[in-house]
């Protein structure tokens, strides 16, 4: 969401590149159906509607009018949803607030939304303070769409905990040499797409490790011990965040393997074995 650098913060990492951005804080994920292919169509339709009543002004027109073409619910009722992100560009590779002066020839309209211009400006969401620089420049080094990168930069356990075993394997950290190698590019969004495919998701609404409620969201669990008499697996972190809901403790054996190839895949990327 937010529009400005900082020393503090030296990656954009809403805006890193042409080809990506990201704008969960904004809402974008907060639909009850937030497939790539839902979110692209409501973008699609803010970013046209927009484009005629944001220049004409006429906001209550334009709400009126996303109101009747939403086919979407909220997730969780009391997040935001703001009805000013859309495509920034003609190839729809980047979405963002179609509110910011830098959109709207120094017009400012994002004290239309819930939250005002200056905390839009402002806000850095924990990616930019739990994720350390590394781990910031992998995400935006190795994902090259919206969608995906939206989904993992603000999925911190996901991110922090792949590095712990990589690290924790090789003795070492991994360095920037590292990780600006496309072998090993490759091998990290392979692990992320784990995100779009995992096949163990669990079938009610969750958006990483939190699962929903009408208008509350919480933070999901798997019962090992209740379950399968068993210890949490090394790999709880990031199978909560891939929504996991395993029906066997065969499959949380089989997940577990898919998450070591992917550590493994990448450690050897990188040239450390
Ligand atoms: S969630 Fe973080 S990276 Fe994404 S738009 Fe908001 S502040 Fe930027
Ligand atoms: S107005 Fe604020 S909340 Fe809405 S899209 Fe822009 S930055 Fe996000």
């Amino acid at each position: 969401m937010s529009s400005a650098l900082s020393p503090f913060h030296p990656i954009h990492l809403c805006q890193p590149d042409p080809g990506k951005s990201c704008s969960a804080c904004c809402g974008l994920y907060n639909w009850k159906d937030h497939s790539r292919a839902a979110l692209e169509s409501i973008l699609a339709m803010q970013t046209e509607l927009l484009s005629v009543h944001l220049p004409e002004g006429t906001i209550d027109a334009y709400r009126a009018a996303r109101e009747k073409k939403l086919k979407n619910t909220k997730l969780c009722h009391d997040i935001y949803n703001c009805e000013f992100i859309g495509f920034l560009n003609q190839d729809h590779t980047r979405v963002g607030c179609l509110a910011h002066p830098a959109v709207n020839n120094g017009r400012d309209f994002r004290d239309l939304c819930l939250y005002g211009h200056e905390i839009c400006h402002n806000h850095f969401c924990p990616a930019y303070s739990c994720l350390s620089i590394i781990e910031q420049t992998s995400v935006v080094l190795s994902i090259d769409d919206w969608y995906l990168y939206g989904l993992t930069i603000t999925d911190i356990d996901l991110v922090k905990d792949f590095f712990k075993h990589v690290e924790n394997r090789i003795g070492d950290s991994i360095k920037e040499k590292h990780i600006r190698q496309p072998e090993a590019q490759r091998a990290l969004k392979d692990f992320f797409m784990l995100k779009l495919h995992w096949p163990y998701k669990a079938r009610q609404p969750r958006l990483g490790k939190y699962y929903f409620t009408q208008t509350e969201y919480a933070i999901a669990r798997i019962e090992y011990h209740k379950r399968w008499g068993i210890l949490p697996s090394i790999y709880d972190s990031i199978l909560v965040s891939l929504e996991s809901d395993f029906a066997s403790v065969e499959e949380l054996r089989t997940a577990e393997r898919m998450i070591e190839e992917k550590i493994l895949l990448f450690i050897h990327a990188c040239g450390l074995v």
